[in-house]
This record gives structure tokens, C-alpha cells and sequence, in this order.
């Protein structure tokens, strides 16, 4: 049934131009540029609204001169945004101007607004649902369409758009920067066109942070030196030189490629990841001790297996009960090769959780010696690691630069690319990223407590 609320017909004149009052329904529709006209129940659920343009008069989109002669109105259906809790069936009802300059090869054109821009079928307040749906909420792109009843290619299209609204990492003064590296899709085998031999291709990127916020500034494909340097020579001189220090994980790639634009930038390395060379360290040996002992793997009835996450936690801070459990673990004379490992895993902790540089020297002083009394290729091993990074250690325990935020973006990437049930298409992968992240960024800007240089650790 056909119910008017609105008030009869009633089309725009050049002179009711002047709006003084909304009409109740305009308000509550609040659609800009439109005022409603009729709105009525639909028989299968649903609503239909009849809008029309306020507008008398507007521009030629190509000559400029404005026109008020109206050459027909036409009737066109839109998607819009539900109302109340239903789905709304937009009608909208628009002049048609004539361009009245002579010289002007264009013979009509319709009025644009800001909801409905040219050739518009849907309300941009609507593709911006969608687009928060997707970036903001985490929902996937078939998700957002069956709830906004638009097309796939739309969404996607409305996301990529709104990646073009980033801003461009020159004009983001960064003084930390995070490089980071993490696979976006499974190793792939591919037969080479021209040797037919087979070669595995493990899909990695590599994501660029302001180390101090969480931003993504970019993401680039691969995690070699090579596409390192090329996006920090992309960047403009006066950003290269705001930036003091680059965090990055272990890597010599990301070292050399730091240390050849930015020779003079400090770099700092992620104590986190120190930590887990640590911790790996430890694992290995308890299974090494493990097999060396009882012929087998470890089983939970064994006290070193069933202790094992106890032995990765960090020893200063475990419990009363907690530190009972771990002695009589470490107490066992047949895994006292474990005893010595978990010795150096702290000494490595304390000395990364050092104040300044002289209580870091000190400290390693006493890991170099847990490392000597320990004597096994495991130990020996990190020893050699932490000489070859001690620079970059340095570095961290002077600033607290850290990839903590960086590590974080990660995790949202996974979930990015779980949600997506895996991406194909590399570039769709990298809006939906940057998109994420700049919206997350300027949210977490409101919050009115300020994030300084330096990361929380
Ligand atoms: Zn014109």
C-alpha cells in the first residue's frame, strides 16, 4: 500500500529556494540535498522513500555556467542505509538541467551531492558502512555485502578509495621507525618456464611502522635488502633525516639495508626477539638432554617436560610456588645441562632489562660466564649471536625503541588475512592493511594521552 507521510507533491521552485524548516521526515532521513517527499510500507517488508532534490539551480560539470533550466526530472532507484531497523528502497527524484551556453558541448547534466555524486547507485553513507564494516569491525568483504545488499567489487572498490585518502608517509614525521617481515599467503611451488625445474616461492612482506604510534607507513613485497632500500629511497631527504632510530628484528638484511641509505641512523634491535633466541635455545637443549637421557621424547610424567613452559617464563617473576616447582626441576643432576641453559636465558633477560649501557656491560659480563660454565654448542651459539648484534642492543637499552607496536600490526594483519580466507590479489591485501591501520592510528589519536618517541616497553 501506497501511504503517503510526507507532505503532496511538492517540487522545488526558484523561489522556495531559501529552506527555513526541514520537514520532520527530512530530518530524520537527513539525506543532504534532499528533502523526503513520501514514505510508505512496502507489502514484503521493507520501505520505499520518495526524495527530491532541493536544488533550482547548479553548475555545468563542463563549462561552469549555471543553469536553472530544468529539461526533465528524472526518477532513479538507490541503495541507501536502513532506517529503524529496515531496509529502505531510495527513490530519488532529480532535475535535469539544460546547459544553457551555447559554445558548450554538453546539452544536459544532473545535479551531484555529496551522498549522491555522479552516477552514483548507491549512497556514499552507505558504501562508508560498508567500508567501516570491513576495516573497523574486521568483517569480512561477503559479510559486509549480504548485510548492505551491495556487490563484492563494490565494497572492494569503496576500500581501495579509501586508501587513497592516506597520507603519504613524507608527511608523517616519524623519529622511530619499525621494519618487520611476516609471510601474507603459504610457500607456493612454481615450475620455471624456462630451466623446468621446480622452485619454491614463499610469498613474504615486509610492513614499515612510526615504531611510536602503531602506524603502517608501507608495505612492500619481499623481505630482502633490495626492497628495503627501494622504499626508503622513495621517501623524501627532510623525512630521512627527522628519523633517529630504525627497530628491526635480527636480520642482516634489514641491517644492511639500513645502514646503506641511513648511514647515520641508530639501530636498535627488538629485545623481544633476543629473548626468544633465548628461549629456543633452552627448548633445544632440554630435547637434546631429553634424548640423551631417557633414549625418547619427553613425556608429561617426565618433570622437565611437564615444567617446560615454567622454564620459558621469565624467573624473576614467577611465584613462590612456581620457583618450588622449577628448583626441584633444576635440582635433578641428569638434566643439569638444562640448569645451565636456564642460567644463561636469565642472564641474557637481565642484561636486555639493563638500566644504561654500563649495567648492560656488567651484565653481560655475567652471561659471557653463565655462557663459559654452561660450555655446550647451544650456548655457545647465542653467545655468538648477541656479540654479532651488540651494537643494536646497545642501541635498545639507551632508547627502548622496540617493535612491540609493530609485532602488534602483525597479529592484525593475521587477522586481516584469516578473515579474507587468504588474498590473491597482492594489491587488495595491501589497501585493506594501510586502511586498517590509519583508521585504528586516528582513533587511538582521540585518545587525549600522548604517545612520546619512545614505546612503552
Ligand atoms: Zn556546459
Amino acid at each position: 500500500m501506497f501511504q503517503p507521510t510526507g507532505p503532496h507533491l511538492f517540487l522545488p521552485t526558484a523561489s522556495s529556494t531559501a529552506e527555513p524548516l526541514r520537514a520532520a521526515a527530512s530530518v530524520v532521513f537527513n539525506l543532504p540535498g534532499y528533502q523526503v517527499l513520501s514514505a510508505c510500507d512496502l507489502p514484503l517488508g521493507g520501505r520505499r522513500v520518495t526524495a527530491v532534490a532541493n536544488s533550482t539551480e547548479a553548475a555545468c560539470p563542463d563549462c561552469g555556467v549555471i543553469s536553472a533550466r530544468v529539461h526533465q526530472r528524472t526518477r532513479q532507484k538507490v541503495k541507501d542505509l536502513g532506517v529503524g531497523g529496515k531496509d529502505i528502497e531510495l527513490i530519488v527524484i532529480k532535475p535535469r538541467f539544460l546547459c544553457i551556453e551555447l559554445a558548450c558541448s554538453r546539452r544536459t547534466f544532473t545535479q551531484v551531492t555529496s551522498q549522491l555524486p555522479f552516477r552514483a547507485r548507491c549512497t556514499a553513507r552507505l558504501k562508508a558502512a560498508a567500508v567501516e564494516a570491513v576495516l573497523d569491525e574486521g568483517m569480512p568483504i561477503w559479510a559486509a555485502c549480504a548485510r548492505h545488499r551491495l556487490g563484492w567489487a563494490t565494497i572492494n572498490a569503496a576500500i581501495i578509495a579509501d586508501t587513497v585518502t592516506i597520507p603519504d608517509p613524507d608527511q608523517v614525521p616519524v623519529r622511530a621507525l619499525g621494519i618487520d617481515e611476516h609471510r601474507f599467503a603459504r610457500a607456493k611451488w612454481f615450475k620455471h618456464p624456462e630451466t623446468a625445474q621446480w622452485c619454491r616461492v614463499e610469498p613474504w612482506m615486509s610492513t614499515f611502522v612510526n615504531a611510536a604510534t602503531g602506524h603502517i607507513l608501507g608495505v612492500v613485497d619481499g623481505r630482502s635488502s633490495a626492497n628495503i632500500t627501494r622504499w626508503l629511497r622513495a621517501r623524501s631527504q627532510a623525512w630521512l633525516e627527522g628519523l633517529e632510530v630504525v627497530a628491526i628484528d635480527p636480520s642482516s638484511a634489514f641491517r644492511n639495508a639500513v645502514a646503506q641509505v641511513l648511514p647515520a641512523v641508530e639501530i636498535s634491535v627488538d629485545h623481544w626477539h633476543v629473548v626468544r633466541l633465548g628461549n629456543q635455545m633452552l627448548t633445544e637443549v632440554r630435547q637434546r638432554v631429553t634424548r640423551e637421557v631417557l633414549g625418547r621424547r619427553g613425556r608429561k610424567q617426565d618433570s622437565v617436560w611437564a615444567h617446560r613452559m615454567l622454564l620459558l617464563r621469565a624467573g624473576d617473576r614467577l611465584t613462590d610456588a612456581g620457583l618450588h616447582r622449577l628448583e626441584q626441576v633444576l635440582e635433578d643432576e641428569d638434566f643439569e645441562q638444562v640448569a645451565a641453559a636456564w642460567a644463561v636465558k636469565e642472564r641474557l633477560r637481565a642484561m636486555l632489562a639493563a638500566q644504561d649501557i654500563p649495567a648492560a656491560q656488567n651484565a653481560r659480563i655475567d652471561f659471557e660466564m653463565a655462557v663459559a660454565a654452561a660450555d655446550m654448542a647451544e650456548t655457545d651459539k647465542l653467545a655468538t649471536t648477541v656479540a654479532t648484534w651488540w651494537t643494536e642492543i646497545k642501541v635498545f637499552v639507551r632508547t627502548h625503541v622496540t617493535n612491540a607496536r609493530t609485532e602488534s600490526v602483525n597479529t592484525g594483519i593475521k587477522h586481516i588475512k584469516r578473515t579474507g580466507r587468504g588474498f590473491r590479489n597482492q594489491r587488495n591485501y595491501q589497501s585493506r592493511i594501510l586502511g586498517t591501520s590509519i583508521r585504528q592510528t586516528r582513533r587511538r589519536r582521540r585518545i587525549p594521552h600522548q604517545q612520546g618517541l619512545h614505546a612503552q616497553r
